[in-house]
This record gives structure tokens, C-alpha cells and sequence, in this order.
């Protein structure tokens, strides 16, 4: 059984003063909540300061993106570590945002998911076709090139951490919400290919997200779908009203 997964990515939104105002409000709001993790992924800055917010809740703590090294001269970097001190549980993993603007690709992607498994943070592993691959009819071969080597070498222990987060590009930020049959066409394939590197068994337990415009008028029906197992929800999780709401799909 897999518990449903609704994860708010702050992105580059709220001072740390914002982010405790807001993880304040969400805590109150869910605290009834027990069959869905919940987590908010805030800026670096703000990471202390929501921890504190949120260590004697139920709300998980997540970064949006680290570097693999453990330590030394990386200026601007963070480390897995440093990222556990903080508190944080997860991290969001080749994001869109972080591909298209800063230069990752898939081999930088599997170097991190291997850094952050190795020190016990579980990866949110982004992966989503753009608009031009969609309507090139290219929307799985890509997915599969972004998982083949998103996950090369790693073992079944390390991908047993992980959470997928399908997240089509021309659907983020932008209100076009992919329709649930799509969504459930790509989890399904995604749970396909884990299924033929890891067998049957992690198949079923690995928990995919959908990202992309999710607001508290779609979720439901996205969650309906077999492989749908949560979502990662942008500009929707900024207000705690708001990603509550969608917390509060069933
Ligand atoms: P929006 O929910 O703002 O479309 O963003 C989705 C996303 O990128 C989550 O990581």
C-alpha cells in the first residue's frame, strides 16, 4: 500500500519570516491529517527556521536541490549532510526549473540522487517531457533516457528511498494541468520501466507524484488514478490555505 505523498516546493518564494508564517498555518491546518505525508520544500535560508515549525508535526522537511560532495571548496553548494542537520527528510532532485537554468543533466541528477541516498535523505527524482517532445510524439523515449540514467547504477536499497515526481514541463507554472488519463498513461510506463530494472515488488511500492498546475479543483481527480500516488504542488502550496486544501483531498 502507498501512502499518498502531497509535497509543496516553495521554489524561490518567502523570506525565512514568510516560510515560518506559512509552515505555522499548514501545521495547524493538518494536523487531523494521518493517511498523507505531507512536506514543504522551502529556500535554503528559510530550512532552520521551518524546522523548527515543523519538527513536532507531521509536516516533513525537504531542499530543493544539493551537491554531492560532502564538503570542501564548492562555493554556493550544500551538502547531503548539511541538509540533514537542518532537519531536512528529502530532496527534490533535476527539477525542471534546475535543468532548463542551471545546467544539470541527467548525469549531474544521478550523481546527486547517489549522494543524497548515501547519506539517508530520500530523493524527489523529477522527470517530465517538454512541450515540443509531447507533440514529436518523443514524451517516452525521453522519460525513459531521463530514468535509464538518472538511476545508472544505483541498487535496489537506494531506489527502494526514492519518489518520483513526474512533472511535464509545459504543464508547470503555466494552469495547464496534463488530463489525468495522460498522467496515468506516464505513471503507469514509469512504473513499467521500474519494474523491468527492479522487479515487480519495488514496482509497486515506489511512489510516483504529478506535478504541473495542481490546485485544490484537481487533485481528486488525479488522486482517483491507480498510479497516481501524490503530487508536487508549486505555486498552489505557497498559501496554506490553499495547499491544505489540497492535503485535504479525499
Ligand atoms: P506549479 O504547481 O506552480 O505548476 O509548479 C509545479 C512544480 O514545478 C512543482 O515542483
Amino acid at each position: 500500500e502507498r501512502k499518498p505523498f502531497i509535497a509543496g516546493n516553495w521554489k524561490m518564494f518567502k523570506t525565512a519570516r514568510e516560510a515560518m508564517e506559512t509552515a505555522t498555518a499548514l501545521v495547524n491546518r493538518v494536523s487531523d491529517v494521518t493517511g498523507v505525508e505531507v512536506m514543504i520544500a522551502p529556500n535554503f535560508t528559510a530550512l532552520t527556521a521551518v524546522y523548527d515549525v515543523v519538527r513536532e508535526s507531521a509536516v516533513r522537511l525537504g531542499a530543493q536541490n544539493l551537491f554531492w560532495e560532502a564538503e570542501g571548496a564548492f562555493t554556493g553548494e550544500t551538502s547531503p549532510n548539511m541538509l540533514r542537520d537542518v532537519g531536512c527528510r528529502y530532496v527534490i532532485i533535476g527539477h525542471s526549473e534546475r535543468r532548463q537554468y542551471f545546467g544539470e543533466t541527467d548525469q549531474t541528477v544521478n550523481k546527486k540522487i547517489k549522494a543524497a541516498v548515501e547519506h539517508g535523505l530520500a530523493p524527489i527524482f523529477c522527470v517530465g517531457e517538454t512541450e515540443n517532445d509531447r507533440e514529436a510524439k518523443k514524451t517516452f523515449s525521453v522519460l525513459d533516457k531521463q530514468v535509464q540514467n538518472g538511476l545508472k547504477d544505483l541498487r535496489s536499497d537506494d531506489v527502494a528511498m526514492l519518489v518520483i515526481a513526474y512533472e511535464p514541463v509545459w504543464a508547470i507554472g503555466t494552469g495547464k494541468t496534463a488530463s489525468r488519463e495522460q498522467v496515468q498513461e506516464v505513471h503507469n510506463f514509469l512504473r513499467s520501466l521500474i519494474e523491468k530494472k527492479y522487479g515487480n515488488e519495488l514496482a509497486n511500492s515506489i511512489r510516483i507524484q504529478y506535478g504541473g498546475s495542481v490546485k485544490p479543483n484537481n487533485i481528486k481527480a488525479l488522486m482517483e488514478m491507480p498510479d497516481v500516488d501524490g503530487a508536487l504542488v508549486g505555486g498552489a502550496s505557497l498559501d496554506a490555505d490553499t495547499f491544505s486544501k489540497i492535503i485535504h483531498f479525499q
